[in-house]
């Protein structure tokens, strides 16, 4: 049993068929992945942004190694190291407050919401502005929280008390608020939306109508936190501060985690008995998110990020001017969108025939996201490789 065939014909016999998966991927290393029939990828999905320091990095790998042959495990009852230690980073790289730890982003989000509701309780506050084409998760909460209908489809009663707005439209948040809301959430760079940037008006703009208002900024940095825009955080290109925000994907390099940092106004809100998890920042995932904050800062990720943001976006555009149906380069670091005319979905496997493994984001958009320590040959390898899967998708009459 190791062949991709084999593999696949297991999936579609036991395993539930919420995703589509494409290649078998066995083994990986740094921007790379082998697949069961020793095939060779370049990754440019990292886990839908999870290996922001790429796969199997030694320091993650030897800090995971350690921690299971120590303590894997010994739940909130009694006080573990690794979590204080990294709730203090974590604290002191946000917003100076406290932090929650759980063990995905919806878990994260669905804190940071219930937080929101517990804070407003006694003034009456409850319901929580999104955004149109948002993503925060697939807890019935987190699709109600979610602007998108195709996430919600099916799934009715839905959990009360989330109003929609446009993104990038701050008309659209005023008109959503009323003397329920306690919060508005939103993400710095909408990620499964498309690839599409908060402009820093808007995010400003949020800011000073919570001030006004009395109300709560969310920031959901699930996915476009820890480096991948090539800040710290997404909100930090906008120039404001959140007053709670969402971690998860990459935090512990794989190992599931989530967490929830609020600012010093918040840190109190949540008392014993009212929230927890069992896993939540437990000793491994903790240890794990230590090694991979250690390898962004040692290895100066952050500013990697921006770097090599340029440079991908430099190559995409030039498929853009290129092709009538590449519409498109977009994003902020590497979180980056090729927006396409049409399903996005025949690039992205004429990508993988390539040897690159890319994603959708939406229907249209191609999405990148490489491990923050891509080098720069990788890129150029991608950037020749998604050429050759555009010549294939869009000009496959022209001689070679
Ligand atoms: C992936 C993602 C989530 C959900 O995270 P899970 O770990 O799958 O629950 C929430 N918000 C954003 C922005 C995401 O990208």
């Amino acid at each position: 049993m190791s062949k991709s065939t084999d593999i696949a014909g297991l999936f579609d016999q036991y395993v539930m068929g919420t995703y589509s998966p494409t290649a078998t991927v066995t083994s990986g290393h740094g921007c790379k992945v082998r697949d069961a029939d020793g095939m060779t990828y370049l990754d440019f999905t990292a886990g839908i942004s999870v290996l922001n320091v790429g796969h199997t990095h030694p320091k993650v790998v030897k800090a995971i190694q350690d921690q299971a042959a120590t303590l894997v495990h010994c739940s909130n009852l009694f006080y573990s190291p690794s979590q204080a230690l990294l709730a203090q980073r974590l604290s002191k790289l946000g917003l100076g407050g406290k932090c929650f730890f759980c063990n995905s982003g919806a878990e994260a989000n669905e804190a940071m919401v219930k937080m929101a509701r517990l804070w407003g309780a006694d003034k009456g506050k409850f319901e929580v502005v999104t955004m149109r084409n948002s993503f925060h998760g697939r807890t019935l909460a987190m699709c109600s929280a979610t602007g998108q209908s195709k996430i919600q489809h099916g799934f009715d009663p839905l959990p009360l008390g989330f109003a929609y707005a446009a993104f990038n439209d701050i008309e659209s948040v005023k008109e959503q608020v009323n003397d329920r809301t306690v919060a508005i959430m939103v993400e710095a760079v909408q990620g499964e939306g498309g690839v599409i940037a908060a402009t820093e008006e808007f995010m400003k703009g949020v800011r000073v109508l919570c001030d006004e208002k009395g109300l709560l900024m969310l920031c959901d940095e699930v996915q476009c936190g820890l480096g991948r825009t090539g800040y710290w955080f997404g909100y930090e290109r906008c120039g404001i501060q959140p007053d709670a925000f969402s971690l998860a994907k990459s935090l512990a390099g794989g190992v599931p985690m989530g967490a929830m940092v609020v600012s010093p106004k918040l840190a109190d809100v949540f008392k014993p008995g009212s929230h927890g998890s069992t896993f939540g920042g437990n000793p491994l995932a903790s240890a794990a998110a230590l090694a991979v904050l250690d390898v962004i800062e040692e290895e100066g990720l952050v500013a990697r990020s921006a770097e090599a943001g340029v440079l991908l976006r430099e190559g995409l555009q030039a498929f853009v001017d290129k092709y009538d149906k590449v519409l498109e380069v977009r994003g902020e670091g590497l979180l980056v969108g090729l927006a396409i005319e049409g399903s996005a979905k025949d690039v992205v496997s004429a990508c993988r025939q390539m040897g690159l493994l890319c994603c959708m984001a939406g229907e249209n958009v191609v999405r990148f996201l490489p491990p923050l320590n891509v080098k720069d040959d990788e890129i150029e390898e991608a950037l020749e490789m998604i050429g050759d899967a555009l010549e294939e998708v869009y000009n496959p009459e022209a001689d070679e």
